[in-house]
């Protein structure tokens, strides 16, 4: 293509404003079921020992039909880097995550998605304790610099259960002066670990400047959707779902407690998270129609995180209304062996028989 015909790739405010944006993540535990990352730790090494395995995740979820390429630094930060031992990798990986988005972002015909930076909760930060907020800070200040060096078009600060976490790394995104997306965990009782409602940590960093203010991870759609609607109710900006896709429920409104009678014996500690919730998992046709519900409810950015595969991102591209390059081998059963309705079937078998 020569430059008059390129398209032009718009921005997240713009693309938000035109209607959805779908945005695919779960990295971690993808993965980690690939065998490139390490469950307990979760340290995002892949980035620089197996970049095209990384790479080959991030195309696939473009191909599915995500709007967005998060740059694999959930994680990636100090602290986590420390406790492996490997600190001198900090500044590379990340460094290298934003490149490598960026890489399979460039192979994209048509629009070019977008290429977000990520900070997460760190999990070292406490509700009034000055010396680790500065702490925390300078650990955002480093990561959302390399990010916006590296040409990030946003950024996502993402599964905060601390509502004053979540203000700092907000505050740190808002000082570089990028578009934030500022996305809680919500624990089991609902509420923050430092006493918020979502609603109102959510009205805050709406407050203080966050473009996209929501919820991710930790629960899934049956048990995200009620906050869901408390916020949108409560703010008046844009507002991201990210649930886990598994079927959490109002017993276990989190993915950390999921229990399963059936493999008890065999798992270790009886303990399904987070490397035995296949059997909760939601499938494609739940994704979309959470999809597709959101959307209903005024909601504008839409995805998936743990747990995430490019299955379940197509299905609710296509809820959408959206056909992305995957869907040239959306399900077609009008040739099945069995369920096929085509007069080129030849049937032998009877569903029945089956
Ligand atoms: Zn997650």
């Amino acid at each position: 293509m020569d430059g008059e015909d390129e398209v032009r790739k718009r921005g997240l405010l713009e693309r938000l404003a035109a209607g959805p944006v779908l945005c695919a993540e779960g990295y971690l535990f993808e993965l980690e079921r690939r065998g490139y990352l390490q469950a307990g730790t979760f340290v995002p090494e892949v980035v620089l020992q197996h970049p095209e395995a990384l790479a080959q995740v991030h195309r696939e979820l473009v191909r599915a039909g995500s709007d967005v390429i998060e740059a694999f630094t959930y994680y990636g930060h100090r602290e986590k880097l420390r406790s492996i031992g490997k600190e001198h990798l900090l500044e590379p990986l990340n460094r290298q995550a934003l490149e490598l988005a960026h890489s399979v972002a460039a192979e994209t015909e048509g629009e070019a998605p977008l290429v977000a930076g990520n900070v997460a909760n760190t999990n070292v930060y406490e509700p009034g304790a000055p010396d680790v907020a500065a702490e925390v800070r300078s650990m955002f200040e480093e990561q959302v610099r390399w990010a916006v060096e590296g040409g990030a078009d946003y950024i996502i600060g993402e599964t905060f259960y601390h509502a004053g976490e979540a203000r700092l790394a907000l505050e740190v995104i808002r000082q570089a002066d990028i578009p934030a997306v500022v996305t809680l965990a919500v624990p089991a009782g609902g509420e923050l670990l430092d006493g918020r409602s979502p609603e109102d940590a959510c009205t805050i960093l709406e407050e203080e400047g966050a473009s996209v203010v929501g919820l991710n991870c930790f629960r899934g759609p049956a048990t995200m959707m009620p906050l869901l609607r408390r916020i949108r109710e409560a703010v008046a900006g844009p507002v991201a779902a990210l649930p886990v896709p598994y079927r959490t429920t109002e017993e276990h409104p989190t993915f950390f407690a999921l229990p399963d009678p059936v493999s008890d014996d065999v798992v270790p500690g009886g303990r399904t998270f987070p490397l035995a919730l296949e059997p909760f998992q939601c499938n494609r046709f739940e994704s979309a129609a959470f999809a597709e519900a959101a959307v209903q409810e005024g909601i504008r950015y839409v995805g998936l995180c743990c747990g995430c595969a490019p299955h379940h991102v197509r299905e609710m591209a296509e809820a959408l209304g959206r056909t992305p390059p995957a869907s040239e081998y959306s399900p077609d059963m009008s040739k099945h062996f069995v369920f096929g309705t085509d007069p080129s079937v030849r049937h032998r078998a009877a569903s029945t028989d089956m």
